[in-house]
């Protein structure tokens, strides 16, 4: 194992508008020397020359996705693409289906995988936590939220198995059922990510964050630290309002 058990949180994003994170990221985690290295989320065209070992996604909507087949991977027999399960409607960069041996349609994990040859890890989040990824250095649960209620959408508890602490990252939200809500409770967050995607929603019934319903999942999960990230256009003038939650470039989380 490294020397230095703990992982390395930073935010890979591609734009910054007026010094806030955009909505083409990437949540990166990696021990010191980069020897292990994951990913939350696709959404940069390009990533640094590192070998991931696993990529969590959130949900399939573009910008979550778009970089999954330029990801470069640890082992193409080891690595893994873990995601909640796929809508017909929507589909994944480089998907391909092993038709002979498929039955039942794509639900069966060994029957997917990327162009990379990566296995594509499908899981179903309808009603509880569930533990998705375990290795020698992390523990995953994947935890719902409501995004679109055409697919599945997911969070990520994600536990330092050295260290023992944990962080939480989620992708877009406007909501947190009660049983995410629940287990998160039963855990000490160090950080959370989210994605704050508007200033304000005003009930316009789009399905995304903004920041009073964000203040008030920070104020009942308490954790130690957090970021925001994933801004939109909407933000411009307000950024002075969140601008010490949003991480700097090149800003590291150790945990
Ligand atoms: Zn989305
Ligand atoms: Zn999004």
């Amino acid at each position: 194992m490294v020397s230095d058990n703990t992982l390395e949180t930073r935010v890979l994003c591609e734009k910054r508008h007026g010094g806030l994170v955009g909505r083409k990221l990437s949540i990166e985690l990696s021990d010191s020397e980069h020897k292990l290295n994951y990913l939350v989320d696709a959404g940069l065209r390009d990533y640094p020359c590192r070998a991931y070992n696993a990529v969590f996604l959130t949900h399939h909507h573009k910008d979550h996705i778009r970089g999954l087949n330029r990801i470069p991977f640890q082992d193409t027999l080891t690595s893994h693409v873990i995601s909640p399960m796929l809508n017909s409607k929507f589909s994944l960069p480089g998907l391909r289906i092993n038709t002979r041996k498929s039955r039942g349609g794509i639900r069966a994990r060994e029957h997917l995988y990327l162009s990379s040859g990566v296995y594509l890890d499908i899981f179903n989040i309808s009603k509880c936590p569930v533990p998705v990824y375990e290795d020698a250095m992390i523990e995953v649960w994947g935890l719902p939220v409501n995004h679109d209620p055409q697919f599945q959408c997911v969070s990520y508890l994600i536990r330092n198995r050295w260290t023992n602490r944990i962080i939480w990252v989620s992708g877009d939200l406007y909501k947190l059922p009660k049983s995410s809500l629940e287990f998160l409770l039963r855990h000490d967050i160090a950080l959370a990510i989210l994605e704050l995607t508007y200033f304000n929603n005003n009930g316009s019934g789009d399905y995304h964050l903004d920041l009073a319903a964000a203040s008030s999942i920070i104020s009942v999960i308490k954790p130690k630290a957090y970021w925001f990230v994933h801004f939109s256009g909407k933000w411009k003038g307000f950024e002075h309002l969140i601008k010490k939650n949003v991480p700097k470039p090149r800003q590291v989380y150790k945990f």
